[in-house]
């Protein structure tokens, strides 16, 4: 048996496994475009089994990544060669108390076993994502965004403690004032100062009844104008808007020969939460918009509301090559033309979906999660699942359409498809960069934790610059802004 392994068992109190079909298991995520294999598999116990498990790592001068349910796209919880911890058998909640709108649970709970025991209680965290199979570690290391996050921020926002294993196997609680430096950069951080165990986050009490209403704009600007509105003046409770292509004929003037004529239209849907569907004044909010067509009102009882709609198919030999955008409001419109007038190009435009939704940047307050310079952010996502065979052209197009984002004074959103190099990292945090870099090499001096999805400065550290080398070489598209 590999030394590492047998090591691990003497100390670990969970299961620590080398055996190639666990090692398989957790050598991809959902983007299906990077593959990382581990040399061991570790499922931790307890607190102190993540914390033994980095002090070794760190002893021994291997990397240590956290993957809990992989649904991030770009390698950021895949380990090469070294430990991988797989979170989520740390699923125990706690503590639960709706009486002070807070729960305490491990990292590895599952936001769907969050939901379904708050519901009961008439209480609810205070944003979800669309997605309840990840766990609330992993969110809280993305951001975790949903379609009140105008309103609440990211999850990250509602946190209120943190239980972190640094990348010297120290066990530490943070809360915004206790180790704040800790808290406030492990949030949004993507594992790369230290590793969740525990988080105590807020509840708030939910209404029963929600009405939602989809409108269909035949215009951008009307859109973009009624989103600010809503959002900036707080009329809504939730939203969420879905763009769909209209072929309208053919032209037969294009370079290429025939071209599709290409119609956009925009769905946006607001909700509303409410004791009771008599305290909705329909007639005030919509004869404030400037839709094209009401096109349906959804009733809903509210723990219907807030499940997601479908699960993503995700067939075999396809990759997911998502790109989220946060654009200051007032560019967006030019962005999200540019982006529409591109996609047909290199996607499969009918079945890819196109949205976006709303953020206000003083509601969102975590400085791992970067955001343009504006009080109304507007998020423009695009979501295509393509042949593995064709993805190079795809994932050349996204990066053309993050370095667009870049110089109209966007940043990303990480959890999708991110391919970085040092310029673009730069441009993602701005002078925030260098206390990037500086917390990195505070809280993880050997530079073991979640190696090669962030590139850092050179800083003449042996180990640290050993693994920049690894990453820089297999990053391979130079920065190019040519849109
Ligand atoms: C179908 C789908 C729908 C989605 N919808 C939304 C949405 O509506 N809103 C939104 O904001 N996002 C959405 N996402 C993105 C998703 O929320 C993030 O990718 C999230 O990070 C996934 O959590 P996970 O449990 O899968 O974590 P993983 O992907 O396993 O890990 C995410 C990152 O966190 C690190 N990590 C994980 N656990 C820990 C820990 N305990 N301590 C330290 N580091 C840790 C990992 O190393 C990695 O860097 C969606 C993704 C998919 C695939």
């Amino acid at each position: 048996m590999n030394s590492v392994i047998s090591d691990l068992k003497q100390i670990i109190e969970g299961e620590v496994s080398g055996i190639e079909e666990d090692l398989v298991a957790v050598s991809q995520d959902f983007g299906g475009i990077i593959q990382k294999q581990p040399q061991v598999v570790v499922r931790p116990q307890n607190s102190t089994d993540v914390a033994k498990a980095v002090k070794y790592a760190a002893d021994k001068e291997l990397t240590i990544s956290s993957r809990a349910a992989g649904h991030t796209s770009s390698g950021q919880s895949l380990n090469q060669g070294g430990i991988l911890l797989d979170m989520r058998s740390l699923n125990q909640i706690h503590e639960f108390r709706p009486d002070y709108l807070w729960f305490k649970a491990d990292a590895g709970v599952t936001w769907k076993k969050v939901v379904d025991v708050s519901i009961p209680h008439g209480v609810i965290p205070p944003v979800l994502t669309n997605n309840f199979e990840v766990t609330i570690g992993g969110t809280h290391c993305a951001g975790g965004l949903g379609r009140n996050s105008f309103r609440y921020g990211s999850q990250a926002d509602n946190c209120l403690a943190l239980e972190v294993v640094t990348g010297t196997g120290d066990l530490v609680w943070c809360t915004p004032e206790q180790n704040s430096e800790l808290f406030h950069h492990v949030l949004c951080g993507y594992g790369q100062f230290g590793i969740i165990t525990q988080i105590q986050h807020r509840l708030k009490k939910y209404r029963p009844f929600t009405r939602t209403y989809f409108l269909c704009y035949d215009d951008l600007d009307l859109l973009l104008n009624d989103e600010r509105f809503l959002v900036l003046e707080d009329r809504i409770d939730g939203l969420l808007s879905l763009f769909s292509p209209c072929i309208m004929g053919v032209s037969r003037t294009g370079v290429n020969g025939i071209q599709p004529l290409i119609k956009w239209f925009y769905r946006m849907q607001i909700t509303l939460e409410v004791d009771s569907a008599n305290d909705i004044n329909e007639e005030e909010l919509l004869s404030s918009l400037n839709f094209y067509r009401h096109i349906h009102t959804e009733d809903l009882i509210f723990d219907k509301f807030i499940q997601p709609i479908a699960e993503i198919p995700h067939p075999v030999g396809t990759a997911n090559p998502w790109i989220d955008v946060l654009l200051p409001g007032s560019v967006a419109k030019q962005y999200i033309e540019t982006a529409l007038k591109r996609i047909p190009s290199f996607i499969d435009f009918r079945n890819t979906p196109v949205g976006s939704f709303c953020m206000v940047s003083p509601n969102t307050n975590m400085p791992m999660f970067p955001l343009p310079e504006e009080e109304f952010i507007l998020g423009f996502g695009m979501y295509p699942t393509v042949p593995k065979s064709q993805l190079q052209p795809v994932l050349e197009q996204v990066n053309l359409l993050t370095d667009l984002g870049f110089q109209m004074g966007g940043k990303r959103y990480l959890a999708s498809w991110v391919e970085f190099d040092l310029t673009r990292w730069k441009l993602q945090y701005g002078d925030y960069w260098i206390k990037v870099n500086e917390m990195k090499r505070k809280y993880d001096p050997k530079g073991i934790l979640n190696p090669g999805f962030f590139q850092y400065e050179r800083i003449g550290h042996p180990e640290m610059d050993k693994q920049q080398t690894q990453i820089t070489q297999g990053v391979t598209n130079e920065l190019q802004v040519a849109i």
